[in-house]
């Protein structure tokens, strides 16, 4: 889908969506980033009493296709989500190859 062309029908029209969002529930006029996975703690940051807390989340881009509709999500912090994972914050876990 990257390459411009959709895995499912090999369409060559594709999208891309730089970051998916969502829309505010309360504010007409805003939006929200679609996460795959979010927790509160530990963001990494030095804050004043220590370490910063505050929501942490992966955010995602997306591709479709303009002719089936075919859809891929790619995960934007694959740093923060492979720290999630050792950690297993946000229901993150890694997965061994078989
Ligand atoms: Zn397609």
């Amino acid at each position: 889908m990257k390459a411009g062309k959709c895995a499912n029908c090999d369409g060559e029209k594709v999208y891309e969506i730089t970051e998916a969002l969502l829309t505010h529930h309360k504010y007409a006029n805003a939006f929200l980033p679609l996460t795959l996975t979010a927790y509160y703690g530990p963001t990494g940051e030095a804050g004043f009493f220590g370490d910063k807390l505050d929501r942490v989340t992966v955010r995602v881009s997306a591709f479709v296709c303009g002719g089936c509709g075919y859809s891929e999500l790619y995960a934007k912090d694959l740093d923060r989500l492979a720290k999630m994972a050792v950690k297993g914050e946000g229901n993150v876990r890694p997965v061994k190859a078989r």
